[in-house]
């Protein structure tokens, strides 16, 4: 009678263990969709800015400008929103809006825009998704509705929003999108003050991550590199460890945003990974 208990009280306790946000199951179809966001320029010499080691000399590397579409039930979140359509010769190809008509979805039906941080390859196109919520890590919103944005910072490009034409949500730390764990926004600040990357759960493919700017190729994954133009290098550190310590213990693939090596790691655009 007792040993009963006892393992009624184990199997109690592995069942509030499932239902975690870490192990969650949903009925929500959840697949992901990758979008060029960006025309990808010569190969980039990554010694000069990539590196505040010097860690690569002669190395150059193909960029490109990724953002991604996630589809959770009739729900629809962008996770970035790349390049704008006046950035000259790193400009889309195609806009943001007209990609997502060829998948058959209206600007309207996307809820959530996920910036990873406020960098202008990251954002440039959230205006053209105006009634969409705006989620952004709080360090990068103080810095965009700061009186005086440092250099490089475009507030212009989520002008919608401090005009208070959209809600948005500051994320101070990490942020469950759909409430069961299958979207989650994972605060690694370093490359900016509220950098965040984001973890898809997929059914089939399993736990993805968007590594936003965490790392712009995979040596500096690999290796805990920093560009010298991140505004914290400790933090950056701190944070390439957490998102490997997430990929280790859930099996995840990691997908550098701005690494032409890992487009292929999903389906060509208009196919999702499911
Ligand atoms: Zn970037």
């Amino acid at each position: 009678m007792k040993r009963a208990v006892v393992s009624l009280g184990l199997v109690v306790g592995m069942g509030a263990l499932a239902g975690s946000p870490v192990s969650a199951q949903t009925t929500a179809e959840v697949t992901l969709t990758r979008f060029d966001c960006g025309t990808p320029q010569a190969p980039l010499d990554v010694n000069t800015r990539f590196s505040d080691t010097y860690s690569y000399a002669g190395l150059k590397l193909q960029f490109v400008y990724s953002c991604y579409l996630v589809k959770h039930g009739d729900d629809y979140m962008m996770w970035d929103t790349g390049q704008s359509m006046s950035a000259g010769p790193v400009a889309p190809r195609v806009g943001l809006v007209d990609l997502l008509a060829q998948l058959k979805v209206a600007p309207e039906q996307v809820k959530y825009i996920g910036i990873s941080h406020y960098h202008g390859d990251h954002i440039g196109q959230a205006n053209s998704l105006p009634k969409a919520t705006l989620l952004i890590g709080k360090g990068d919103w103080d810095v965009l509705t700061s009186a005086k944005p440092p250099t490089g910072v475009n507030p212009q490009l989520v002008s919608n929003w401090i005009s208070g034409g959209g809600n948005v949500e500051a994320v101070p730390l990490d942020k469950d999108v759909f409430g069961d764990g299958t979207v989650v926004m994972l605060y690694t600040p370093g490359h900016t003050p509220g950098h965040h990357v984001l973890l898809v759960r997929l059914p089939q493919m399993g736990p993805v991550v968007l590594s936003g700017d965490l790392a712009h190729f995979n040596e500096n994954y690999e290796n805990g590199g920093v560009p010298i133009f991140n505004t914290d290098r400790a933090q950056t550190i701190a944070s390439i460890d957490r998102i490997k310590k997430i990929a280790a213990n859930t099996k995840a693939t990691i997908i550098i945003q701005h690494d032409a090596r890992d487009v292929g790691k999903l389906p060509p655009f208009p196919d999702s990974a499911r």
